[in-house]
């Protein structure tokens, strides 16, 4: 027996059955490659679903963490400690917000957002009974809260009721949003480029109106750029690529490209009339270790100038994917912006991503028929055309 299949027959038996994992096993990363305990090589364009930004095995990454691990790794929230002073002074010079909350996750980051609009509301209305606006097809998290603004029926069925309190709009129609505003509003959440949705970038003139409906209503406006950001569209964050600020912004996934670590951030408006001690709270948050990983990620972003190598080889990634779109008639369209990319299909993804995975090559889906490719941001040109090549001979054979 392989060790892989003793791997996958061990998790078999005992985590819960609550995914349905490929029967694939990662021992170790290098670059943009990743190893099975076999030996057998994967090109990465998942990158442990847009999080590793950085590539595998990064040594001055590692050497950050070591660091901080021989120092000490939690301290909890009720002291200072220096990675977290740091890391919160980064995350708003990157971000351009005023005040920052670090999450164990990206739900958490969510969860968080929407605490801070409610509070926000309450204290200027002095009542409890606001709307969320959220939009159809948009993925934030897991947990409750976040479900709660999650436009997909498959991921919330089972876990009702939902209360009225969120209203959903259709993802890139003004008028749609427009028509759900009313006194009781206090924000508007969406993500720039829908990920789990099926990678749709929003249009300019939809995003930055529903900015100006936000102002003119004083409605918070939370921008989840938990997967479109840290660099991925070719902006540290996709809405600077429209020009537009967030009150509230969460961050997750490449954040700790790793370390399970999230954010919600705010402008100081919103700051004033929100969380308040007492209010919010998390063991873990932000913990010595997990921040010491964001001040590396965030350090390695612009010393390497992240950002423009993503803008710089976008030309090259939407070449290939549009020439495969060309050559294959199941191959509907391609759509996304900068390194945040998919193929939309006529047949299932999941045909085609095993088929890739045979070939030695990671991509995953995004919905039933939307082939996703979020590699990592530090991928050359080599990789682009051995991901084309790959995929090329994979659609050949279907
Ligand atoms: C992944 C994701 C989340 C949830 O993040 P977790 O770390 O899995 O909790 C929320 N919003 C968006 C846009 C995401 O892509």
């Amino acid at each position: 027996m392989s060790k892989s299949q003793k791997y996958i027959d061990t998790g078999d038996k005992y985590l819960l059955h609550a995914y349905n994992r490929f029967p694939i096993v990662i021992e170790r990363g290098d670059g943009v490659y990743l190893y099975d305990p076999d030996g057998k090589e994967y090109l990465d364009f998942a990158a442990g679903i847009a999080v590793f930004a950085l590539g595998y095995n990064n040594k001055e990454y590692n050497d950050a963490l070591k660091k901080q691990i021989d120092l000490i790794v939690h301290t909890s929230n009720l002291y200072y400690n220096e990675p977290a002073a740091y890391a919160a002074e980064n995350f708003c010079r990157i971000s351009g917000m005023d005040r920052v909350f670090f999450t164990n996750s990206g739900t958490e980051a969510i969860e968080g957002a929407i605490k801070s609009a409610r509070k926000y509301a309450y204290t200027r209305d002095n009542r409890a009974d606001h709307e969320i606006i959220a939009f159809e097809h948009s993925f934030h998290g897991r947990s409750m809260g976040a479900l709660s603004v999650t436009g997909n029926a498959h991921y919330r069925e089972a876990f009702g009721p939902w209360t009225g309190s969120v209203k959903f709009a259709v993802y890139n129609d003004l008028d749609s949003v427009r028509a759900l505003v009313n006194e009781k509003t206090c924000a508007i959440i969406l993500e720039a480029v829908q990920g789990e949705g099926g990678i749709r970038p929003a249009e300019a003139g939809f995003i930055q109106g529903v900015r100006k409906l936000c102002d003119e209503n004083d409605i918070l406006l939370i921008l989840d750029e938990i997967q479109c950001g840290m660099g991925r569209t070719g902006d540290m964050f996709a809405y600077e690529g429209y020009g537009i600020k967030p009150d509230i912004m969460t961050s997750a996934k490449a954040l700790g490209c790793g370390l399970p670590v999230g954010a919600f951030a705010m402008n100081e408006k919103t700051a004033e009339k929100s969380l308040v001690p007492g209010d919010h709270g998390s063991t873990y948050g932000g913990n010595p270790l997990a921040c010491a990983a964001v001040n590396e990620v965030i350090r390695q972003f612009e010393s390497r100038d992240i950002t423009g190598h993503v803008r710089r080889l976008t030309g090259e990634f939407e070449a290939a994917l549009d020439e495969l779109c060309s050559s294959f008639d199941v191959i509907k369209e391609r759509r996304g912006k900068g390194f945040m990319q998919a193929l939309e299909l006529d047949i299932k993804a999941s045909d085609v991503i095993s088929k890739a995975q045979a070939e030695g090559l990671l991509v995953i889906s995004a919905g039933a028929n939307v082939l996703r490719l979020v590699p990592p941001l530090v991928i050359e040109k080599e990789h682009i055309d051995r991901m084309k090549n790959i995929l090329d001979k994979v659609f050949k054979s279907i």
